[in-house]
């Protein structure tokens, strides 16, 4: 597996302004890092033109926003009420987090910030360092924790650099038993057991957020011809209702009937 080319930079902004119609669930989206050292086969992000246009391949590389708190800092009177989702083009509990702790240092920013909501989203159990600060958030915390599989066999092959599911699974339960209220993100749903998975997912978590793959021309996923097929296929298409269908069944969705 190739190493994780770092590359620390500062950048001008570290807040983008989201202007989505209706009530939005956020205001602002905050990315700590660049680049993403998850690597996950499907990931969406890797064809934004930032990501594209980089000299390495997608997980490959990382840029720490060196000055993201700083610039945090300055920017609390804009942000203070307001929405925030941190972890929408990386994951902010990526294994180098552990030595920047630049999602540390942007929550403690936060924390101060008398957000209306704040929700991270995250495939890792890095995020546990911070039960301290999240916990601070109360009911106005959400974490977004993606599973798209229970399968580990699947997991290894289209997200290697990111955590097991079991351990997975083990941090968003510690999340809950403090309070905190976690979503299972299961999008794209991948390959899994679902009658099994639908019950690791109520007792981890307290709501679902659920997509089938639909993009596979457009990410890692075109040069894997197999899943590509897979995703394409009626097995597919057969995977998702059964999946829907034990969600509802344990209560994780509502039928739509
Ligand atoms: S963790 Fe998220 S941002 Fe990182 S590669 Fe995976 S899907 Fe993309």
């Amino acid at each position: 597996m190739p190493s994780l080319h770092i590359d620390e930079t500062n950048v001008r902004s570290v807040l983008v302004p989201q202007n989505p119609p209706g009530e939005p669930i956020t205001e602002y989206t905050l990315n700590p890092y660049s680049g993403c050292g998850m690597g996950c086969a499907y990931c969406y992000v890797m064809k934004f033109p930032f990501a594209y246009e980089y000299p390495k391949a997608w997980g490959e590389w990382v840029q720490p926003k060196m000055n993201a708190p700083f610039l945090l800092g300055k920017a609390r009177a804009k942000i203070y009420g307001r929405k925030i989702f941190m972890g929408s083009a990386t994951d902010p509990y990526q294994y180098i987090e552990r030595k920047y702790r630049l999602s540390r240092r942007c929550l403690k920013v936060l924390v101060d910030c008398n957000l209306k909501a704040l929700t991270v989203h995250t495939r890792s159990h890095l995020i546990l360092d911070d039960l301290d600060l999240l916990t601070q958030f109360g009911s106005r915390l959400r974490v977004g924790f993606s599973v798209p599989t229970n399968d580990d066999r699947v997991r290894k092959r289209t997200e290697p650099k990111a955590p097991k599911i079991g351990v997975r699974l083990k941090a968003m339960k510690q999340l809950r038993e403090t309070g905190i209220h976690v979503t299972a993100s299961l999008a794209p749903v991948l390959y899994c057991q679902p009658r099994e998975f639908a019950q690791q997912i109520a007792e981890a978590a307290d709501g679902v957020y659920f997509g089938k793959m639909d993009y596979t021309d457009r990410t890692g996923i075109a040069s894997m011809p197999k899943a590509r097929r897979y995703f394409n296929s009626l097995t597919y298409r057969e995977l998702i209702t059964e999946l829907k269908a034990e969600l509802i069944n344990v209560g994780m969705l509502k039928s739509e009937k």
